[in-house]
């Protein structure tokens, strides 16, 4: 049984070993450790309901830099002070069995950082669980107090919708391109990235960097720009995830702390865009609508886990095959079906 006051006061203090904990927790599918992850939510929410992070979203897929941006760019925040964690979303691990995000070998220096937390993504998981856990693992982090939570996917499946939805801002780091790759990326992501960020903008790269930005700023500037966006965004930035670590590392041994350029400027692009829809009352109205969406997110994987007894699963079988044969409409089937296995339901609805 876990002392959830206990462990609720040792997450505001910021003890990062409890938080890991109280995150395992939000993450279990058994019932009893759900019903103890809420009331440690609702006791954490209760006794610290201001806390709030910026929450930032980072999508790309492998290899493009994701893990030495985080390094990087944490590094920067936590040498101004800043508390920063990061999680990661992952639903490929499902099928791979292996966790290739949030890897603490592959981001070693912030992970030893005592301002940083990293939590890599859990194996075996689906995308309903995954949605969840990292809603309430970012919740934690604020509880924890961090400043900055960095949520890194890798775009497989709808992982980037779960992100979009959880976060305050929403980075797509990409690679150069030799030309059309444009059209590989997909179009919802670019429709949700308030930051397009092209990576190894240095040495041979860098020319080609700077055509894919100025490409992507075009294609931006035709998508749209909504009333939660101030003049400029969102916007396409050239950066150099590697370049800045080594500035840093030679400042670290130099003994100084100045900011790095780059990487400082995609902060700053990030602040601006934040106070902005905090000063317009965007910040507040996302939030809102992103908590509405999350709750009606979490009645329909309730009515689904309704829906999953050994009877319900075999008339969804069997009906769905009679709907596939044309046998019967989709809406007299789904009907059927929840008269039969959603019986209060039935009834509510006469
Ligand atoms: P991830 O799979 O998206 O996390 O990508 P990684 O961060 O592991 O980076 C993949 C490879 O790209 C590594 O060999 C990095 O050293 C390299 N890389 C990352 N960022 C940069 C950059 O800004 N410039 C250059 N030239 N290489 C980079």
């Amino acid at each position: 049984m876990v002392d959830t006051a206990a462990l609720a006061s040792k997450i505001l203090e910021g003890d990062r070993r409890m938080l890991a904990r109280a995150i395992t927790l939000v993450e279990s599918r058994r019932v009893d450790h759900r019903e103890t992850a809420m009331l440690l939510l609702e006791a954490l929410t209760r006794a610290a309901p201001d806390r709030q992070a910026l929450r930032i979203g980072l999508s790309g897929t492998p290899g493009v830099g994701k893990s030495t941006f985080i390094e990087s760019f944490g590094l920067m925040l936590t040498a101004q002070g800043l508390r920063v964690a990061v999680l990661a979303v992952d639903p490929s691990s499902a099928r791979t069995g292996g966790s290739i995000l949030g890897d603490k070998t592959r981001m070693e220096r912030l992970s030893r950082d005592p301002r940083a937390f990293i939590r890599p993504s859990p194996s075996q998981t689906h995308l309903g669980g995954v949605a969840r856990r990292t809603r309430d693992a970012v919740a934690l982090c604020e509880a924890a107090d961090f400043d900055v939570v960095l949520i890194e996917t890798v775009g497989v499946g709808q992982s980037e919708t779960v992100v979009a939805e959880v976060s305050d801002v929403f980075l797509l780091l990409l690679a150069p391109a030799g030309g059309d790759e444009l059209q590989g990326v997909k179009r919802g992501i670019m429709e949700v990235a308030d930051m397009i960020l092209v990576n190894k903008a240095d040495g041979d790269l860098k020319a080609a960097a700077n055509r894919t930005c100025a490409d992507y700023a075009g294609a931006l500037r035709l998508l749209r720009r909504s009333p939660q966006d101030p003049e400029g965004y969102p916007r396409a930035m050239t950066v150099s995830a590697l370049h800045d670590e080594e500035t840093a590392k030679s400042q670290a041994i130099a003994g100084r702390q100045t900011a790095v350029s780059g990487l400082a400027q995609v902060w700053e692009a990030i602040r601006a865009l934040t106070d902005w829809r905090r000063d317009n009352g965007h910040w507040d109205t996302r939030r809102a609508a992103q908590a509405r969406h999350w709750f009606m997110d979490e009645v329909r994987q309730g009515l689904l886990a309704r829906l999953n007894t050994p009877e319900a699963r075999a008339a969804l079988e069997t009906l769905g095959a009679e709907v596939a044969a044309g046998a019967t409409t989709p809406g007299r089937a789904a009907t059927v079906l929840l008269h039969d296995h959603l019986p209060q339901n039935a009834k509510a609805n006469g």
